[in-house]
């Protein structure tokens, strides 16, 4: 339902955090049933996520009563059920098998099952009934194989190979802890827009999710993918060739 990204400082802080759950906050209006944040940082062996059903407060709550350490990459959700009861299993973000990676997502993957089946067969294990939680599988799988083929981890490319696979309707983001600099992003008929800063940059399902923190902004296309770092935006179709970027500036007055 509602989702926002944030890579900043190489320096982990408490940052990521509070932009993910300020921008949530600012996207309460749209109406969600849970909530929850994954962060990754230099030296992380595993993303670190908190997730929670009901409202934001309850996050935060636990939050401040256990927390989560400082972070480099944030990105926060409230979910919308669409596939699973509301439940603390079945918010968002969803872990790949190593806990590597962290994914959230609006919308709905109609071939969600037809995946899942697959990976069952290969072994894999769910805990979650959504469609959500076959992308993150799906992507920890895909990252893994190209850290073996390349030796070097490239998120971004597994999100590209995942969402040439997705039928249904998403906005995919994911956090890697081995790439804790970036934080990536792809749309199929759901938005995503992109919040540019200075030595830092936003992911946004709507403006509204970092509009306290820039209003110079662009537009993801359909069938687009973004890669954020702290100084660059880069975005490209599934298969990776560069596309046009279109900035505009927020006009949040009007
Ligand atoms: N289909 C996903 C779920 O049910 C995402 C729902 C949403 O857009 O918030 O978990």
């Amino acid at each position: 339902c509602g989702i926002v990204g944030y890579v900043g400082t190489r320096t982990a802080c408490g940052k990521p955090l509070e932009v993910c759950l300020q921008g949530l906050k600012r996207l309460e209006y749209r109406g969600y049933d849970s909530a929850g944040v994954a962060l990754s940082a230099p030296g992380m062996d595993h993303v670190a996520f908190r997730k929670k059903e009901g409202r934001l407060d309850n996050l935060v709550r636990s939050i401040e009563t256990d927390p989560l350490p400082l972070a480099t990459a944030g990105i926060g959700h409230t979910r919308w059920a669409t596939n699973g009861a509301p439940s603390d299993t079945n918010s968002h973000p969803h872990m790949s098998s190593d806990g590597k990676v962290g994914v959230i997502h609006n919308g709905i993957i109609e071939n969600a099952p037809a995946l899942k089946q697959q990976l069952m067969e290969d072994g894999y294990t769910f805990e979650s009934s959504t469609d959500t939680e076959v992308a993150a599988k799906l992507i920890g799988k895909v990252a893994a194989q190209i850290i073996e083929e390349t030796g070097t981890p490239d998120i971004f490319e597994a999100l590209r190979r995942v969402a040439r696979q997705l039928e249904g309707t998403f906005t995919l983001l994911a956090t890697d802890c081995r790439q804790p600099n970036v934080v990536v992003g792809a749309r199929h008929d759901s938005p995503l827009v992109v919040g540019l800063g200075d030595g830092e940059n936003f992911l946004g399902s709507d403006v509204a999710a970092f509009v306290a923190y820039t209003k110079e902004a662009l537009e993801l296309g359909q069938d687009e993918a973004v890669q954020i770092t702290p100084d660059s935006v880069t975005v490209t179709d599934f298969k990776g060739n560069a596309v046009e970027i279109r900035p505009f500036t927020v006009d949040w007055d009007a």
